[in-house]
Parts: structure tokens; C-alpha cells; sequence
């Protein structure tokens, strides 16, 4: 079938079913079956039965709205790509800023310790080993399910050369975790569970990501409660904490940072596209400031 007929339809349909950036999907889905880059589409002409049958399929279900990415098996975030499937949170482009915070934060250091907790698809703790080779990254995950993905992304991105993560199972408010490293850590990140009990998510979210990687209580900043405390006793004097939240939540986190005591420099960013969405602040203390 003609490949641009295929994909307008494709794309109909998907608007129809309410997905939100239809013609990208389906020219995703597209070179996904064809094994093509997406920039190749333009050039092709006609598409064969088989993958044209396997297009057809992938669009049902994109329609009944799972994740584009469980379908491909895949997302991109920063310069890695990481497996994702049921089971794990697929990770979003807005998560890209933080990780790139982090790196801003240990770019003079030969050899920083950098933990992530709540790793999921290990996409900021495997982004910052791929980008800071010297770093020693530790990836903590509470969710036996999501583990299984961190572990095998982290298997794939040292097998092409990257400085091995370290994954960790784990519950990023547990008062023993990691105690070996107290007041060692130089940079403590994470994209904690901070959905808002009762929010209303699109059905790709609420029906695919897993429960404990999106609810974060009444005001989506219980399991945050927690992570206080733990990146409080792990980093050294002058380390940073960078916490992503929901777009509600950019005075309300650092307002609970500054009251948890021991912050300086507690400041909010936006992402791309403008929406409040990362806190940080560095651990008070003598030593000098990085
Ligand atoms: N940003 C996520 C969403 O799209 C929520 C992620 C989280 O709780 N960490 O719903």
C-alpha cells in the first residue's frame, strides 16, 4: 500500500481515538516496523503487505491508547536509548533538564558520586554515566517489576562501553539506605513518584505506567517527605538535590525544601516547554561550593 495514504489514514484514526500527537505516532510507528529512520519515510513509496499488516496492528492498539513506546520497545532520552515495556514508567523528554542539571553540577569533578532514586528505566542515572564517564553512579529502584528494566538497561549501556551503573534495589525513604555513603554523595537526583491522589492522567499513564512510579498521596509530595531526609544524611556539605514535581507543585516543593532545614541555594526551574518543573538545592556546610 502507498506509504503516504497509510500513514493519513493512520494518523485519522488516531486523532479519532484521541491520541495526542497522531501523525508523529503514526509515522513512528511506520518506521519502527520498517526498521527505518523516521526521516526516511518521505522517500518511501510503496509498503509491503507484511509490515503494512503489522502497522495496521501496532495502530489498533495506539489506539486503544497504550504507549507508543511499549509498542517500539524503546525511548530516547538524551544521547541513550532505553528499553521500555510494561512494568516500567516510560521516561519523558521533560526528564531530559534535570539530567542535564545534574551533569552541570559534577562537570569540574573527576570522580563525583552521583545517586538516583527512584531510577526506573535507569534514563537519568545511564544518561549521566554515559555523559560523565568518571562519575560513580548508583541507581536505586523500589519496584521488583521496574528493577528488571533498570537492571537490563544498565546491562545493555555497559555493554556498548559505559561506565557501569550500580543498581541497587531499594526505597529512596528508607533511613538505612545506603548508609556506607552518608555525607559522601555529590549529587542526589530523582524523578520521585509526585502524582497528586484523584489527578486525572491520560489512559497511556494511568493504565500503563506502574502505580508506584506516579502517586505521591494527597498532595503528590509523601514519597518527596521521605527522599528529604535520605538525600539530607547522603550528601556531603555543599552537595546538590534536584527533585522533579508536577507543574502545581513548583512553589509547594521548594517552600518544603526550605522547611526541612539544612538548604541553601533552593531554586525552581522550568522545562522546555515553560511549566515549573524541577527543585534544587545544595546541602549546607563548610565545605566549598561546587
Ligand atoms: N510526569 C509524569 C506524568 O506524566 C509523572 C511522573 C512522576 O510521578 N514522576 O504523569
Amino acid at each position: 500500500m502507498n506509504a503516504r495514504s497509510l500513514l493519513a489514514e493512520a494518523a485519522q484514526r488516531l486523532a479519532d481515538a484521541g491520541v495526542e500527537s497522531p501523525r508523529v505516532d503514526a509515522e513512528l510507528l511506520l518506521a519502527a516496523v520498517l526498521g527505518l529512520p523516521r526521516g526516511r519515510l518521505l522517500t518511501l513509496d510503496d509498503v509491503p503487505p507484511e509490515p503494512t499488516a503489522r502497522f495496521a496492528a501496532w495502530v489498533d492498539q495506539r489506539a486503544s491508547r497504550v504507549p507508543l513506546q511499549h509498542l517500539t520497545g524503546t525511548a530516547p532520552f538524551r544521547h541513550v536509548e532505553l528499553a521500555v515495556g510494561p512494568g516500567v514508567f516510560v521516561p519523558r523528554p521533560e526528564t531530559e533538564q534535570i539530567a542535564g542539571w545534574v551533569l552541570e553540577r559534577i562537570a569540574g569533578l573527576a570522580a563525583p558520586t552521583v545517586v538516583d532514586l527512584g531510577a526506573g528505566s535507569g534514563a537519568i542515572a545511564l544518561s549521566v554515566a554515559a555523559e560523565h564517564p568518571g562519575a560513580r553512579v548508583l541507581a536505586v529502584e523500589r519496584d521488583a517489576g521496574a528493577i528488571e528494566w533498570t537492571r537490563h538497561n544498565a546491562a545493555a549501556r555497559a555493554a556498548a562501553g559505559d561506565t557501569p551503573v550500580e543498581v541497587l534495589a531499594g526505597d529512596m525513604t528508607d533511613p538505612q539506605l545506603l548508609r556506607e555513603l552518608d555525607g559522601t554523595v555529590d549529587v542526589v537526583v530523582s524523578n520521585p513518584p509526585y502524582v497528586p491522589d484523584g489527578a486525572r492522567l491520560p489512559r497511556e499513564v494511568a493504565d500503563h505506567d506502574p502505580p508506584l512510579a506516579l502517586w505521591g498521596g494527597p498532595d503528590g509530595l509523601d514519597v518527596v517527605r521521605g527522599l528529604l531526609g535520605t538525600a539530607a544524611r547522603l550528601l556531603r556539605p555543599g552537595g546538590w538535590l534536584g527533585i522533579e514535581h508536577a507543574d502545581q507543585q513548583g512553589d509547594s516543593l521548594p517552600v518544603l525544601v526550605r522547611g526541612s532545614g539544612g538548604w541553601t541555594a533552593v531554586a525552581d526551574h522550568p522545562d522546555l516547554a515553560g511549566r515549573p518543573r524541577y527543585t534544587t538545592a545544595q546541602r549546607s556546610g563548610h565545605q566549598a561550593a561546587t
